[in-house]
Order: C-alpha cells, then structure tokens, then sequence
C-alpha cells in the first residue's frame, strides 16, 4: 500500500541514505508507519498546534505527525546523516516542516515554534529522562508545552506514573503528577524498532495543568524531592539532614513522620515541606497531615 504522503517506505530511505543505526545515538528506529501513526494519534488534534519532535531519525514519527495535520513540525536531529532523508520530507509537506540540525540539550525550541505547542517524540534513551526533566521543571508555570506524548523505556515510563507506595515511586513520579497529568498510552515489544532494543517501550501521555495541585517553590520542591529520594532506603529525618538544622521540626511541622520514607509521601507532602522550609508556614500545613490520609 502506496504511503499517503507519496513517499517511500522507510526501509527504503534507511537504505538510500545510508542511515546504518548508530547506538552511541540512542537510535532504534519506527520503521511501521501505521504503528507511528498510532503514536502520532496519542497526542490529540494537533491542526491548531505546532509540534516539537525531538529525533526525528529517518523521520517515521515525523511523517505520521504532518500526515496526521500538524499545523507545523519543528524537528530536532542530532546526526546529520539524517538531514538528506529529512528534506524529502519537508519537500512533500511545503511550509510544514523546519528541520534544526542541533543537539536537543543545547537549544531553545521555543525561538522556533508558535504556541499551543506540543511535544511528540520517540526519544534518544540516553538523554530522555534529562529532557523530561527540564519540561516538567520550568519555575513558571504553565510550561511552554500542553502535552508531551513521549517514548521511554517501559521502566522509565512505570517511574513517571507511579504511585506513592510503589518501588518505582520517586523524582520522576513528583514532577511528573505535581503539576500534569501522566499516563500510559501504548505498550510496544522490541521488535516494533529497527535495530530491537533489549527492553520493552512505552509511549506516556503527560498534559500541563493550568496550575500546579498544590502550591510549592519549584527550586525548592526538586531540592527537597532529589535529596529524599537520593537515599530513598532511609527515613526522611536521615536523608533530608542536609536541608535544614531542624529537619525534624520542619518534616512534623508538613505533617509528615520523620521517621517516613520517601516513597510513602505523596506529591501533596513534598508540597507541603517544600513550603515549610521557605518560611511559609499556612495554617492548614500544620491541621492536614498529607502523609496519612
Ligand atoms: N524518531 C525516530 C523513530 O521513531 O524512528 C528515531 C528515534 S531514535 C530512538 C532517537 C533519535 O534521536 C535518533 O535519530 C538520534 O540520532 C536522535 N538523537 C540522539 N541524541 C540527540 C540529541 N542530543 N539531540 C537531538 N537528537 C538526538
């Protein structure tokens, strides 16, 4: 079957291109268009919204994202090799598509794109969580984006949706659930990628609330969250020791048990002690106890 944008298969254009998988790149390439289509889908309507794909590769997703209407696609590709098949691409879809060859880590994205923006990718494992990170840390908020429709390895995509109690329950879960909402929307087995990768994949949906559930210092909040989770083993008294003389108060004080470990305090919790230690001592810190309800 002909592919809608008139196109070659991508096989085809691996091989014309010389686009040899490089893993030092993190590159395991979508070479289904149906299955990228599935992918591009999760994202919503994206005709009114311009899109940030980072890793475009020999551009499987990228297709399916303008195929599926797009009003724009800003693609971000590290290796250079890429660029040739890329510009086919941009040559079938006039106007809709800019290509930046440029290390995702190292630029704006915004300087190039229109609000409402939203993010599509099948993300580098190697720089993925960095860049997932940065998104969900901004110290303003709304973010630049509403959505973020992303591919991660299966286990880094359970940590962003875990719940409090769970083993996978940490950094990533906070930031992911303090100001978004995060799911899982596809689970893919390695031979959906050319070269497989060892583990299984999954696509996670994450939208921006328009304010964060509960009011904390996003500075703070991460401080808080990395040092509580840095020895996630130990109570909260232990690993939060080098935040302030009087941890012990203070973690009381949010209504949380020093003697609690990070992994059973909820988003809430963390909110709560991040606003305790910057002096913002609100009345109803002291009557909830956002740990044990
Ligand atoms: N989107 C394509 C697909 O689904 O088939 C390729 C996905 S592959 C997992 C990751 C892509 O990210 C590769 O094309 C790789 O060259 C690119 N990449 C790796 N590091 C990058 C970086 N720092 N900035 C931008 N792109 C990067």
């Amino acid at each position: 079957m002909a592919a809608i944008d008139g196109l070659p298969p991508l096989r085809a254009v691996i091989a014309r291109h010389g686009l040899r998988a490089r893993k030092a790149l993190g590159q395991n390439f979508l070479l289904d268009l149906n299955l990228t289509a599935r992918i591009a889908r999760q994202a919503g309507d994206l005709s009114a919204c311009d899109v940030l794909e980072v890793g475009p590769g020999p551009g499987g997703l990228t297709r399916a994202l303008l195929a599926g209407g797009a009003r724009r696609v800003l693609a971000v590709e590290k290796d250079s090799r890429c660029l040739s098949a890329l510009a086919e691409i941009a040559d079938a879809w006039p106007g809709r598509l800019e290509v930046l060859n440029a290390d995702a880590l190292e630029i704006d994205p915004t300087a190039h794109l229109s609000p409402p923006i939203r993010v599509v990718a099948n993300l580098p494992y190697n720089i993925g969580t960095e860049l997932l990170v940065r998104w969900l840390s901004p110290s303003e908020w709304p973010p630049f984006w509403e959505s973020l429709t992303l591919m991660f390895q299966k286990e880094v995509a359970q940590r962003i949706v875990a719940q409090p109690g769970s083993k996978t329950y940490g950094r990533l879960a906070v930031l992911a659930q303090w100001r978004s909402t995060a799911r899982i929307v596809m689970e893919l087995p390695p031979q959906a990628f050319t070269p497989p990768p060892k583990v299984r994949s999954a696509v996670v949906h994450i939208e921006a609330l328009p304010a964060p559930r509960f009011p904390a210092d996003a500075q703070l909040l991460g401080r808080v969250v990395a040092a509580a989770f840095n020895q996630r083993r130990k109570m909260l008294r232990s690993a939060l020791r080098g935040l302030a003389p009087d941890i012990e108060t203070h973690i009381e004080a949010a209504g949380l048990r020093p003697t609690d470990r990070a992994e059973q305090v909820p988003v809430e919790g963390f909110c709560a002690l991040a606003r305790e230690l910057a002096g913002e001592h609100a009345p109803r810190d002291r009557e909830a106890s956002p740990g044990h309800r």
